[in-house]
């Protein structure tokens, strides 16, 4: 286990409104007065601490919400976007030029993956996609050309773990970065703690929480973060994928809640997974021991929040999968939706839905079976009873005996 308590972190960072208001006021501007012309012209030469000058740079309210996501992730600096892709994007632009190459997990976010395998190429960036749990393979594709190693802590969907400090050193011995996608596993694991160069989320999941809203950020050192939002030459800054103020201001109040919200996922994922296990479903869940990731896991994660809200099951087939999903949100188990870290329970099927972009024989090497449902465990209070549901639904579609 890692002794680093994000919750804690987070918990002590204050930030007051004009009035000593309890939460920050929000920022309603795009723009910003100068006292002086030359006043202006200083902040477009250099950054000036306190100053604002285009909502598209910085602003007061994203900048709360980046400094509390930095302490999160116990990096030195942050900043928000107005999704995960955009984080993702930005950051994998900021550090490639045409001719370098990324050497990718494969088993990733169906949307990470197209942008690796069909944009990125566009811009002569290429990627490739290995096993990263194969350290040997991760060491054997690195080129002089490579600029990056990048994988999700947790992946999506097989729930693959990363050791995240292994791979540190790979890159470190190569002068390469490692990107880390933590989406899955806010507060659990600390990837910058473990080595990690970059972290990036989609903060529309478990970070905010309430499914009403898309948004994502970038934590990393105080250089890479100038770098993205420099006025000449940073990605953020050019592209401009800037989160509203007033979407970041309730973030930011959602985030507050992140530990407890955690806790509970994973304390009814953990009781799902464990009886599915012994009605005999093949089950992902790197809280079992039966999980291939679950040694890592325990290695590095931070103690307190459980292994996640996330677990996967296969029923063997599509027709199967695809009967149990209907079945589960007749009994109002939860709702069919792509997405993850709603208080509902969510669930689809990986193959067809956020991993449909990866091409089937690429799903069958990772091993990401047609029957396989993917779900986000919700904050249900009397998860027996949620499991008593699924077990007359599994009973319908032929998956359990009666
Ligand atoms: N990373 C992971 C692991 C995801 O599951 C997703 C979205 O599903 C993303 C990134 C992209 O985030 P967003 O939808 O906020 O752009």
């Amino acid at each position: 286990m890692h002794h680093f308590d994000p919750s804690t972190e987070i918990q002590d960072y204050l930030v007051f409104g004009e009035y000593g208001d309890v939460n920050p006021s929000i920022t309603d501007s795009s723009t910003y007065t100068f006292l002086s012309p030359e006043k202006m012209k200083e902040l477009f030469d250099h950054e000036v601490e306190g100053c604002f000058l285009y909502s598209r740079h910085w602003n007061p309210t994203n900048k709360y919400l980046a400094d509390a996501l930095a302490r999160l992730e116990g990096s030195e600096a942050a900043i928000v976007t107005g999704s995960g892709m955009s984080a993702i994007a930005c950051s994998i632009l900021q550090v490639c030029n045409s001719g370098d190459e990324v050497i990718s997990g494969r088993t990733i976010y169906g949307g990470t993956y197209a942008l690796f395998k069909n944009l990125l190429p566009r811009f002569g960036i290429t990627v490739k996609f290995v096993n990263t749990q194969d350290l040997e393979a991760v060491k054997e594709s690195i080129s002089e050309k490579t600029k990056i190693i990048y994988c999700e802590s947790v992946s999506n969907p097989l729930l693959e773990i990363a050791d995240i400090p292994k791979l540190s050193e790979i890159a470190n011995e190569n002068n390469i970065k490692l990107v880390v996608d933590n989406t899955f596993s806010p507060v659990i694991i600390s990837p910058v703690h473990l080595g990690a160069h970059v972290v990036v989320h989609s903060l529309t999941k478990f970070i905010n929480g309430t499914s009403d809203c898309v948004a994502g950020c970038v934590c990393s050192s105080n250089e890479f973060i100038h770098q993205l939002m420099d006025i000449n030459s940073g990605t953020a800054m050019l592209l401009g994928p800037v989160l509203d103020s007033h979407r970041a201001a309730s973030i930011l109040k959602n985030l507050h809640s992140l530990h407890i919200r955690i806790e509970k996922h994973s304390a009814n994922a953990l009781y799902l997974a464990e009886n599915f296990e012994k009605l005999g479903l093949k089950v992902y869940y790197p809280g079992l021991a039966s999980h291939g990731g679950h040694k890592v896991l325990k290695e590095i994660m931070n103690e307190g929040f459980g292994y996640g809200g996330m677990l996967a099951i296969d029923a063997g087939d599509e027709k199967t999968a695809d009967a149990l999903m209907n079945k589960m949100q007749e009994e109002k188990v939860g709702y069919l939706a792509v997405s993850l870290g709603y208080f509902k329970t969510l669930f689809s099927s990986p193959g067809h839905s956020t991993s449909s972009e990866i091409p089937k024989e690429e799903q069958q090497k990772m091993g990401l079976s047609e029957g396989l449902v993917r779900i986000s465990i919700g904050l249900d209070n009397n998860i027996h009873k949620t499991f008593e549901r699924i077990k007359k639904c599994l009973v319908d579609v032929g998956l359990l005996k009666a």
